[in-house]
């Protein structure tokens, strides 16, 4: 847009500008009456230096025009006061030479300024932005510290080293630890042996592979609390990169309550099934009794016959013999009975998926062994790879919950108590180990442990291993015992990989 002339006028004579160009007189002015008071001593010399003060003094304090227009004042009032004639323009070339430099020596000055006043300039835009950063910074961080302070789960972010950057709000009640307690340290503090130990290999491992175990996974694993206790948690871990660097965000939600309950309504569950099985096994006891009764009475009934038929001689062997195949059919029918009662029992509904027997595990773990801390069982496990297994994981969990606390009850009388939980690959099978420091079995259950009604417990019932026994082998699998080198036994559950059950 073009300035109309009324507004070019306006601009030049704006107050600041009246101000600038003011003060470029006004210097002009005072440097010519300080030469006039000076004429004595200075003896007729020009002296170019207080002009040239002036135009610096305008430089700084009015801006480049109006130190421009105080050179060109002060060359002009030079060369008409100071210079021969004195009231006339110079005409004489070395005056001229020294005007020429007066010009260039107070451009250069005026461009020196300028420039110091584009690096401060500089320098104060660098000193805002800092500070805008600063801001910024300081936001960000009250934003996090308030997400920290208010997120429900319990939050934990480490570096790639495993050290702790930042702990919630709620993993400070969840631990019993305060921040600063944690903040610096190594994230393996909140965890009991032996995953404490290990835990430095898993990071490593996951950055050496990237291979994830529980990244973008979830987990339920067993947590330590600051007291020494333990429970079990549901841990859901999350990689992130913050200004190249990697850090890992864990959220945690503690999964004693919830356990606790699935706990009761299992123990629930089990009487429950031992309550109907007991029924069952009363109901089917006599309807074989009542089935198996008509061929065995029949078969009593043709054999008798038979041998009364034998004792009229030889004439009647024909007769017998026809006897003797009717009692033959009616043996193949109970056994048929029996049959039938073999395939009921062994082709009751199951759901069966594809499963890593390490998760299998650790479920199971955390399941049975939740107060083994504070009845001072040390949990020991090492739990590597085996191949996937297809089961129905209720039952397998409830074989190995079972188990596990066989394990710690058999340990109540000892001092040293360890469960040692192992899983391998074991000749294409998964095996599962559990070992304990218990007083080992009482003699008059070791060679039927695995039969209904052995029990050495006062409240015991005695199936809990013969249910484990029969679930086992409806997987294709095995269970056995075997006897520890020191205190203890070990019980070992194998699994035919998925694909190739029975
Ligand atoms: P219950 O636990 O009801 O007695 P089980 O079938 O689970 O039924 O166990 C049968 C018996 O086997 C127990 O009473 C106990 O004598 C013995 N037993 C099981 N596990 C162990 C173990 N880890 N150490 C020593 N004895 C054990």
């Amino acid at each position: 847009m073009r300035r109309t002339k009324l507004q070019t006028v306006a601009w030049w004579i704006s107050r600041s500008n009246i101000r600038a160009y003011g003060f470029a007189v006004l210097a002009t002015l005072f440097s010519y009456l300080v030469r006039t008071g000076l004429d004595a001593v200075l003896n007729a010399r020009p002296t170019f230096s207080l002009f040239a003060f002036g135009v610096l003094a305008t430089a700084v304090f009015a801006g480049v025009r109006p130190a421009v227009l105080a050179m060109v004042l002060s060359a002009a009032v030079m060369n008409v006061f100071f210079f021969e004639p004195l009231g006339h323009i110079s005409h004489d070339p070395r005056d001229l030479v020294e005007l020429v430099l007066f010009v260039t020596i107070a451009g250069g000055m005026i461009a020196l300024t300028q420039l110091a006043s584009a690096s401060a300039e500089q320098a104060q835009t660098a000193i805002d932005r800092q500070r805008e950063l600063s801001d910024q910074l300081q936001s960000e961080e009250a934003t996090q510290r308030a997400i920290l302070a208010t997120i429900p789960d319990a939050m934990v972010v480490i570096d790639a080293k495993g050290i702790v950057q930042s702990f919630s709000s709620a993993a400070e009640k969840l631990f019993g630890h305060t921040a600063q307690e944690v903040i610096g340290r190594n994230v393996s503090m909140l965890m009991p042996q032996p995953f404490r130990d290990e835990h430095d290999g898993y990071i490593g491992r996951f950055l050496r592979t990237g291979e994830a175990r529980i990244i973008g996974r979830g987990r339920t694993v067993t947590a330590l609390k600051k007291d020494g206790t333990t429970f079990p948690m549901d841990l859901a871990v999350g990689e992130a990169h913050v200004a190249g660097r990697r850090t890992f965000v864990g959220f945690i939600r503690d999964l004693t309550a919830k356990l606790e309950s699935e706990r009761h309504l299992q123990r629930l569950q089990s009487e429950l099934l031992h309550a109907s099985r007991l029924t069952a096994m009363g109901e089917m006891s006599a309807a074989l009794a009542h089935e198996l009764n008509q061929p065995l009475t029949a078969i009593s009934n043709y054999a008798k016959a038979a041998r009364r038929t034998l004792a009229g001689g030889a004439a009647k062997i024909e007769d017998a013999r026809g006897m003797m195949d009717k009692a033959a059919a009616q043996a193949l029918r109970a056994g048929q009975i029996i049959k039938r009662l073999r395939d009921f029992v062994e082709h009751r509904d199951m759901t069966r998926t594809i499963e890593d027997p390490v998760k299998v595990v650790e479920e199971a773990m955390a399941l049975a062994l939740v107060d083994a801390g504070q009845a001072g069982v040390r949990i020991r496990s090492e739990l590597t790879a085996a191949p996937e297994v297809y089961i129905d994981k209720i039952q397998i969990q409830q074989v190995l919950v079972n188990l596990m606390r066989n394990a710690l009850e058999a340990m109540q009388a000892v001092e040293d108590r360890t469960i040692y939980v192992k899983v391998a690959a074991e000749d294409t099978h998964a095996e599962i180990a559990i070992c304990d420091t218990g007083p080992g079995l009482a003699p008059e259950v070791a060679a039927r442990l695995f039969q209904p009604f052995v029990t050495t417990k006062k409240t015991g019932m005695g199936v809990g291993l013969s249910i484990c026994h029969s679930i086992a082998e409806s997987h294709g699998g095995r269970i056995w015992v075997t006897v520890n080198e020191g205190p203890g036994v070990t019980f070992h559950v194998s699994l035919p990989p998925a694909g190739t059950e029975a």
